[in-house]
């Protein structure tokens, strides 16, 4: 087919003004490529914003984070594990995120590896046990945010009073060591709703 001379000319002049104009496309993979700040990249846990309320886990539509408890480890903790290779970058988790920092979609864009591990990613939370039946309570960090959040409401509950307070040294060993009432003691002590209701009414 013969293409008309002023069609000709047209992609001519086309053809020189790309040849000495920038590029329309990027200089990957040249230039490392910027996800735009919108993006929805991997997820990634912020240690110390996440309390470990697994809220993130609860509400994952594809159910990508695993929730791993050990209490009877040396030191009890909480696992929460990211897999990547099921996630679907809704950002369902951010959003419905208790303190709206603990996991945040990053801007990564590139998803390829060679291994499972390049595709989990997970933090650990210390674990608070009931004293009285040793039962899991809740991470030690998720109590610690609760209590700065009641402030002064706070006395009104002796689990978050002590997590919170022994760190401050505001409450010593010794309120709980009382030798006159020793069943009443037990109620200055860290318990799970259960024996908390099983103490109250036996002390
Ligand atoms: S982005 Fe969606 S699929 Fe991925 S971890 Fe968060 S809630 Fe789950
Ligand atoms: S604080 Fe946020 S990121 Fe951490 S477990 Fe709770 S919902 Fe998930």
């Amino acid at each position: 087919m013969k293409i008309p001379a002023l069609f000709q000319l047209r992609i001519l002049n086309l053809a020189l003004r790309s040849l000495f104009s920038r590029a329309y496309t990027m200089d990957f993979p040249r230039k490392p490529f910027e996800a735009r700040p919108e993006f929805r990249g991997r997820p990634r846990y912020h240690e110390e914003d996440c309390i470990g309320c697994t809220a993130c886990a609860n509400v994952c539509p594809s159910g990508c984070i695993d929730v791993i408890d050990e209490p009877a480890a040396k030191k009890p903790v909480r696992k929460l594990v990211h897999h990547h290779d099921r996630c679907v970058q809704c950002g369902q988790c951010q959003r419905c995120c208790t303190t709206e920092k603990g996991i945040i979609l990053s801007n990564e864009w590139n998803f390829s590896g060679y291994s499972s591990e390049e595709f989990t990613h997970g933090i650990e939370k210390e674990l608070l046990l009931c004293e009285v039946c040793g039962g899991i309570l809740a991470p030690k960090d998720q109590i610690k945010w609760l209590a700065e959040r009641l402030g002064p409401l706070a006395f009104c509950n002796p689990t978050v009073m002590l997590v919170s307070h022994k760190e401050l040294a505001v409450v010593d060993e010794g309120i709980q060591k009382n030798t006159e009432f020793p069943e009443r003691a037990k109620r200055i002590n860290i318990q799970c709703p259960h024996c908390r209701r099983k103490t109250s009414f036996t002390a």
